[in-house]
Order: structure tokens, then sequence, then C-alpha cells
């Protein structure tokens, strides 16, 4: 599927907003995005996911992880498209954890599924846990990489959209300075 087709998928679901956005962070941005409102319906994260699954579909994936709360949908449809197992991590006092009586084996290999990537502290964090485990991870698989590229991990990492947004400070907005009206996205 073409990245023009990808993008129009995003825009279609209100997942992927064009304006002028005041973001979590407080900087101002031209982009807004939410995976979540993509993946609410089961038919798109379906079909978006496979096409993520079909990347590491050579590799012998016998478990597909992904860290609560965001990467839970990926990770199971991933999972489906693979036709292998899908379990998580949840967030326990700020730190990742197996729990739910989830078990990684020594060796069991293991890809990494998460729905975006901005620094990729999240995923790096589910790479170390699992490896606690003796899992062998290979491969990390993401819907949308918002790092330009910045995030690296010493395993091969795909992803099915690189999307840019663009931030700005409010001072040095230039939306703001062309009197755009302002929108907080999700807070409605
Ligand atoms: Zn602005």
């Amino acid at each position: 599927m073409k990245k023009e087709e990808l993008i129009k998928i995003f825009q279609d679901s209100q997942a992927l907003l064009e304006g002028h956005f005041k973001l979590r962070s407080g900087l101002h941005s031209n982009r807004f995005f939410q995976a979540a409102l993509l993946l609410q319906y089961p038919d798109i994260a379906e079909k978006v996911c496979r096409i993520l699954a079909d990347k590491f579909k050579h590799l012998k994936i016998d478990t597909v992880i992904s860290p609560a709360v965001g990467g839970l949908i990926v990770g199971q449809e991933v999972a489906r498209a693979l036709g292998v197992k899908a379990i998580f991590a949840d967030k326990e006092d700020g730190k990742l954890v197996l729990k739910r009586g989830f078990q990684i084996k020594s060796g069991e290999k293991i890809l990494v599924a998460e729905d975006v990537v901005t620094r990729g502290g999240r995923v790096q964090e589910t790479i170390d846990l699992v490896r606690t485990f003796g899992g062998d991870i290979v491969g990390v698989g993401v819907l949308v990489d918002r790092s330009c590229g910045q995030a690296r991990f010493d395993i091969p990492h795909e992803c099915l959209l690189e999307l840019e947004l663009e931030t700005y400070e409010p001072d040095n907005c230039p939306l703001c300075k062309a009197g755009v009206p302002i929108e907080r996205p999700g807070s409605k």
C-alpha cells in the first residue's frame, strides 16, 4: 500500500488531523495524530496491522509482545496476522512488568509491537524486559514512527508509516502569528 493511501485511511478515521493544535506537551503543531482513533475500527486495525506483520513473515516468531496500553491492539492484530500468540507488559510503579501469568521462555523468538514511537523509550523498555527472561527479540514493529528515524534499537525495526509532526514553541509558532485558531484535540 502506498503512503498516500495509508494517510488517507488515517485521515478518514480522524486519527490524523491537519490544522493548528496545542499538544499535551504544550507545544503547537500543524498536525495531530491519535492512534486509538484509527484502531477503534477493528476492520481497519486488522488491515493495517496485517501489512505491518507481513514485514516480519520471514522470521520464525513465537510471540508478539506489546507495552500496555497503546500497543495492545497492534500486538493483538499483528499476532493474528502471523498466527502466533500475543502477550503484553503492564505498567507498575512506572515500570513495565510481566503479569497475568504471561511467561517468556529462554530462546523464545519475540517481536515487539507498538502503536506509536516518538523517542522509543517504551519499546526499549519492553526489549529489556523480554531479555531478563532470556527471550530472543527478533524485531520491532511500529505502526507510526514519529521520531523521523531518530529511534534506534539494536535489532531490525519496521514501521508502517513515518509521520513528521512539526512542533513549535507557543511564542514562536507561525500558525499563531498567522492568526489561525488553535484547537486542543482530545479535550472535548
Ligand atoms: Zn500556535
